[in-house]
């Protein structure tokens, strides 16, 4: 499987980043490379990155 890469926003600075979508499960916590805030991943974020990288699939 190849990586797929997600633009992922902090949401305190606004701050673009980019993490392996393998790498982000829910639950897991980020760090900004920018301010440094960590964020965890929950099941709606995911779900929202999720539809942009494949808008065929949905998960209601
Ligand atoms: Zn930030």
């Amino acid at each position: 499987m190849a990586d797929i890469v997600i633009d992922i926003t902090c949401p305190v600075c606004g701050k673009v980043f980019k993490k392996k979508a393998k790498d982000l499960t829910d639950g897991s916590v980020l760090k900004c490379p920018g301010c440094g805030e960590q964020t965890t991943i929950r099941g709606t974020m995911f779900t929202d990155m999720d539809k942009s990288v494949d808008k065929g699939k949905t998960w209601e």
